[in-house]
Order: C-alpha cells, then sequence, then structure tokens
C-alpha cells in the first residue's frame, strides 16, 4: 500500500517481496470500511469490489452457546457499510497490479532482505538475496513493511517493547457445505475460542489455545482435538477427520509488541515491523494499512526531491502511535477478559459487555466504529500523478 501510494504520487518506488507469490496463509482476510473508504478515494472501490469476497454486515459471536451479536455495521459512515472477507494474497494482488500501472513502481519478487547498508549513522540500503545472487539497493528511504519477524527492524538495532499474551492459534482448514450457518466469526466457550473465516469452498480454522499448550495437545491425541472443535460447532462433526495429520495443523504465536522508536537516519518501520498485532479484532492489516496512508501524506511531497529528516519520520510515528496503543490495549484486554478471561470460563455466562450489546442494539455502533474505522482515521491527501 505505501508502495502504491508513493509511487501514485511520482515517488521512485522499489517493492521487494522474499517469497515468489503472495500465497501466504497466515494473515487473515478481512477488510474493514475504513480500508474499503480509502479503496473509494483512490477510485478503486468498484474493481475491487468484483474481485471475489463475502461482505460481513453485522458481527456476531457464539459465546458459551448463545449467539450473540458483537457489533452492527450499517450505520457507519462509510461507502461501505461492512467488513470484506478477501484472501489477503488477491487483496496484495489486486493492489500490485494496480500498482503496475505507474510508471514509478517496480515490484521484485524473490528478493529477500536480508541486511540493511550503512553510511556512519544513515541508512542508505539494503542488500537482498535473489535467485540470481546478492544485490544491493540503494534508496533515500528504506521502510521497513516486513512484518512481525522484521529483518530491518532487527538489523536497524530499533528498541523493541513486548507486551505478554496468554495465547497462540492453530490455523487450519476444513472444507464448506452449503447448509453450514452462515459466517459467525468467534465461538467463545469457556475460556476458549474457535474463529471460523468463510473462504469459499473451505472453513479457514483458527482455534485459540493457552500460549506453549501445543505440545499437550499433540499429547493427547488427533481425536481429542477433532472432539474440542465439534465441541464448538457442531456442524462440523461430519468433516472434523479431515484433519488427519498434526502436519495440517499449524502453530502461529501471536505477539503484541511495540518499537519505541520507529525510525532511525534513513529508515522507518510500518505495520507489524513496527507493532505486531494479534489477531483479535481482526485488525492487523487495517491499522498496516493506515500507517502506509500517513506515510505517503507526510512525506511523498519530500520524497519526491530526495531524502528526508529523521524529524520528517518522526511525524509518522507521532501521528499513528497513539492509534496503535490503543488498539493494542484492547487486544490485551480481549485476551484477559474475554478469551482467557474468568468470566468466560463459567458454564452459560456471558461476559457484562457482551450482555450490555445484547440488550442495548444501540451500542452494537461503538465496537462497529473502533473495528470498522478505528481511531484517528486516515484519508488519502498524497497528490496523484
Ligand atoms: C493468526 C493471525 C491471524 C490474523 N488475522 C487477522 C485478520 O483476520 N485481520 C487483520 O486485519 N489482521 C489479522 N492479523 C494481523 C495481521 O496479519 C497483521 O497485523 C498484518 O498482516 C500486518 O501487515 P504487514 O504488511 O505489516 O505485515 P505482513 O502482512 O506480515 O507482510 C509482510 C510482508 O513482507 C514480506 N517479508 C518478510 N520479510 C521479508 C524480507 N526479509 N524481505 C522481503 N520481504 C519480506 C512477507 O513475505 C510479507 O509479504 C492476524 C495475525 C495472526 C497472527
Amino acid at each position: 500500500m505505501a508502495g502504491y501510494l508513493l509511487a501514485r504520487a511520482a515517488v521512485p518506488v522499489i517493492v521487494l517481496e522474499k517469497h515468489a507469490d503472495f500465497f501466504r496463509d497466515f494473515r487473515g482476510d478481512t477488510i474493514h470500511p475504513s480500508t474499503l473508504e480509502l479503496m473509494y478515494e483512490l477510485g478503486l472501490l468498484d474493481e475491487f469490489l468484483k474481485q471475489p469476497h463475502q461482505e460481513l454486515r453485522e458481527l456476531r459471536a457464539v459465546v458459551n452457546g448463545q449467539t450473540v451479536p458483537i457489533a452492527d455495521f450499517t450505520k457507519l459512515p462509510t461507502h461501505c457499510k461492512f467488513i470484506a472477507f478477501m484472501p489477503q494474497w488477491d487483496f496484495l494482488n489486486f493492489l500490485s497490479t494496480n500498482a503496475k500501472g505507474f510508471p514509478n513502481f517496480q515490484l521484485l519478487m524473490q528478493h529477500e532482505v536480508v541486511d540493511l547498508t550503512f553510511d556512519q549513522q544513515r541508512v542508505t540500503g539494503v542488500r537482498a538475496k535473489t535467485p540470481r545472487g546478492e544485490l544491493e539497493i540503494r534508496a533515500d528511504l528504506v521502510i521497513g513493511a516486513d512484518g512481525r519477524h522484521s529483518v530491518i527492524q532487527e538489523r536497524a538495532g530499533l528498541e523493541r517493547q513486548e507486551f505478554g499474551v496468554a495465547i497462540d492459534v492453530l490455523w487450519m482448514r476444513i472444507s464448506k457445505k452449503e447448509t453450514d450457518p452462515q459466517q459467525t466469526l468467534g465461538f467463545f466457550q469457556q475460556g476458549k475460542l474457535l474463529v471460523l473465516l468463510d473462504r469459499g469452498d473451505y472453513w479457514q480454522c483458527g482455534f485459540v489455545i493457552p500460549k506453549g499448550g501445543f505440545d499437550a495437545i499433540k499429547a493427547r491425541g488427533l481425536q481429542q482435538l477433532h472432539k474440542d472443535i465439534v465441541s464448538f460447532a457442531g456442524f462440523l462433526r461430519d468433516r472434523v477427520a479431515q484433519l488427519d495429520d498434526w502436519s495440517e495443523i499449524k502453530l502461529l504465536t501471536v505477539q503484541i509488541n511495540r518499537l519505541r522508536d520507529w525510525c532511525r537516519d534513513g529508515l522507518l518501520c510500518i505495520g507489524d515491523s513496527a507493532h505486531a498485532m494479534s489477531p483479535a479484532g481482526g485488525v492487523g492489516i487495517n491499522l498496516a494499512i493506515q500507517d502506509a496512508v500517513a506515510t505517503a501524506n507526510l512525506l511523498a511531497g519530500k520524497l519526491r526531491t530526495g531524502p528526508v529528516s529523521v524529524d520528517d519520520l518522526r511525524k509518522v510515528q507521532a501521528r499513528r502511535e497513539w492509534p496503535t496503543r490503543l488498539i493494542q490495549a484492547m487486544q490485551v484486554f480481549v485476551h484477559r477478559h474475554v478469551v482467557t478471561g474468568q468470566t468466560s470460563r463459567r458454564k452459560d455466562s456471558l461476559p457484562f459487555v457482551v450482555r450490555l450489546l445484547k440488550w442495548f442494539p444501540i451500542l452494537r455502533q461503538i465496537p462497529a466504529r473502533f473495528i470498522g474505522i478505528g481511531p484517528r482515521p486516515e484519508h488519502i491527501c498524497s497528490r496523484g500523478r
């Protein structure tokens, strides 16, 4: 997204992606109303909505067997009053295909950044591993958008604060049938959670487990895991045995962390590279996009003519840090009080917040706004060609 916006604003950009394609399974699928609004502002919305996707207007969860509404997106002041579900690889292919229309945009696949280059304290570029050997690329600005295992952040020596997370996620696929219930998303039960993402002909399942608990689950055996899944979503009973080998079940470690400084001379980190997000609320993709928009808004004008100062880079952090802090605080709260909290462990009980949402429909607009738009939404201010 940062590459798209900077190239659109006539800044020469090279995007390096270490894989040969964008086909990663592990990144979630939610495109929120805030991101859809950006697509509208860029004139891409009609084309975007032609891509295969599902639309979720109301977020519901099954908590200890009771279906409860959590968020109502239909009253949001945005063009799209829904979350679009689109696998992230389709979204990235869509963005990069459109970016390739800009003469200043270059996407180099299978180019893995392995190090930074420096001139004294200033970052001057990157070294990348490619199928044709190692390559050095010099740049006025290196943007670290390489996710939560960021090499760029690590090589830049930026200090990271970790916020303890008590959960990990098991990630697996189970086929879908037409008779299955509509997308509900979350099944909470006595301090456990199963998330189902509708990916057309299969359910992408995320089963939340206590951190470090995978070995114990393996020791109990696959059949016990099948039983656990069915206890959340009974309609999967006739298919859960499709998970017949542990290799089909991936362990995703969940982290929440944030850099103290998102930049240094010649380098800026954004997205998960600056602040790794948990899946709670499904907001990480959209927050990363907000960072990209702020980056282009604040820096494109200056980058057109050359390097930017550290003070310029700090403005991006200053703009995006408090929305990030707020959302990460919400994620920590959800982990403690909804997913693993005491209240959710009691049979048949509903956490107090969830009860309020059930009793007072108007309150559902609050989570809708927080999840769907988020604090301090960005708008496209960087100039087009
Ligand atoms: C289990 C799980 C489920 C989630 N579900 C959701 C969800 O439903 N909705 C949501 O909004 N968020 C979700 N999140 C959070 C979300 O995935 C992240 O916050 C979001 O993907 C961050 O985007 P990013 O562009 O910063 O990083 P990433 O999406 O991680 O992208 C980084 C990119 O950089 C590439 N890369 C990495 N290292 C290098 C390198 N050295 N050189 C070149 N390229 C490199 C990677 O291949 C990748 O393409 C989930 C997170 C987890 C752990």
